[in-house]
């Protein structure tokens, strides 16, 4: 009776609420579950962060509308953060705006900069909201495919003069999801260079910079001379402190872009509950120990779960960064399983079947690679939100049936 309007329309189907009700209807049947799909922390919030949200809940000047340009405290708690970490210098008054999560900063962007038609350079497998906030926006993805013998970072030269021309936006994302991939400080350099040349702005998403490996340490984009000039980055409590349901987050750098996207968000939202900014506080603020720590546990399952699959013959190589690890399908295998993953709109592609075969015969549940775009297809990815023993056991399982 209603028609969608053509945006909606255009929205990729959303892959990860079919794995959802796949998941929940084996979990029905009794079947114990190994669930190696979601990308979201297994573990707690520190608790002297819970426990200033407690104490700042319970004063009453935190229950009513917060600002929309997020407290001055909490913005200059970003700023100091970000210095000491990156040695970048921000103005907590121009080139921070709080976010209600970053995901909600990065799909409300387009809505300031993109007109019908122009296009964003949107690299392929990626976080769903880049294309999808570019679709709402009346844009339209440019897909930059990420590919292994690049090292899953975008090709720049390739990307045709025509459309450097009618691209007004570009995503990046290292640490990347979900591919595990990194990048260094000469590609950024690069990233900015051709931004300026081809007047782009550039989004990156940061944020998996605190979760590495080895030592291993991310650089953000604006640490390059000069990318505060293009550059929006976005950054999120959520990986970093556990807290992902809480939504709290950031975008920073060049002040004409956080204005502009303050702009739209003060016709969306009203800010984020004061009491989760205080404490948002308290997390950059606070003891940082456990960031080493689940640094540590993510690392420890991710050396299990790479030394069992190479166990298994698969050929896979450890991320040195994210909490994913991203696995070509095996050639030979028998994809014949039957699962209404993918949905109506979608043909059900290897990587849905191979996902639909390990659900099936094993119980064990991953992403298929072109829930991402088409570019992740013949891959899956694993995330390090379940403990070693149940990695354990996923290899095992894996070892019978295949
Ligand atoms: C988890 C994640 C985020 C953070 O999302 P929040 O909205 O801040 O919770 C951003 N980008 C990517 C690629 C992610 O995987």
């Amino acid at each position: 009776m209603f028609k969608l309007s053509q945006k909606v329309k255009s929205l990729p189907p959303y892959l990860f609420l079919e794995i959802d009700k796949a998941k929940r209807k084996a979990r029905q049947e009794g079947r114990d579950i190994v669930d190696l799909g979601v990308g979201d922390p297994d573990q707690p919030t520190p608790s002297h962060i819970i426990d200033r949200l407690y104490q700042a809940a319970s004063d009453p000047l935190t229950h009513r509308y917060a600002l929309d340009q997020g407290l001055l405290g909490l913005r200059q708690a970003i700023a100091k953060w970000y210095n000491n970490r990156f040695r970048v210098k921000l103005n907590p008054e121009t080139e921070i705006l709080p976010l209600i999560g970053s995901k909600e900063g990065i799909a409300h962007f387009p809505l300031a900069f993109l007109n019908e038609g122009d296009y964003t350079l949107v690299p392929d497998p990626s976080y769903p909201p880049y294309k999808g906030g570019t679709i709402l926006a009346g844009g339209r993805p440019y897909l930059i495919p990420l590919k292994e013998e690049n090292k899953f970072l975008p090709d720049l030269k390739k990307i045709p003069f025509n459309i450097r021309r009618k691209a007004k936006l570009m995503y990046i994302n290292y640490p990347n999801n979900p591919t595990g991939a990194t990048a260094e400080i000469d590609f950024y350099r690069e990233v900015v260079d051709f931004a300026k040349k081809n007047k782009i702005i550039v989004i990156s998403d940061l944020a998996y910079s605190e979760i590495a490996y080895n030592g291993y340490r991310p650089s953000s984009l604006l640490e390059v001379a000069g990318a505060k000039d293009v550059t929006i980055e976005f950054h999120s409590l959520s990986k970093t402190y556990n807290m992902t349901g809480w939504r709290i987050g950031w975008a920073s750098g060049n002040a004409q872009l956080v204005s502009a996207l303050a702009k739209v968000k003060s016709n969306i939202d009203s800010g984020i509950f004061s009491a989760i900014q205080l404490a948002g506080i308290t997390a950059l603020e606070g003891p940082q120990q456990h960031i080493k720590d689940i640094c540590q546990l993510y690392q420890e399952r991710r050396d299990t779960l790479i030394a069992g699959l190479q166990s298994l013959g698969w050929q896979a190589s450890p991320p040195k960064a994210a909490f994913y690890v991203w696995l070509k399908i095996p050639k030979k295998t028998d994809t014949s399983a039957s699962l209404s993953v993918g949905g109506e709109h979608s043909r059900a592609t290897d990587s849905i079947k191979f996902s639909a075969l390990l659900l099936e015969k094993a119980g064990i549940v991953v992403t298929p690679g072109i829930g991402f775009g088409k570019y992740g297809e013949g891959y899956i990815r694993m995330a390090l939100t379940i403990s070693k023993e149940r990695i354990q056991e996923a290899i095992e399982r894996l070892r019978r049936i295949l």
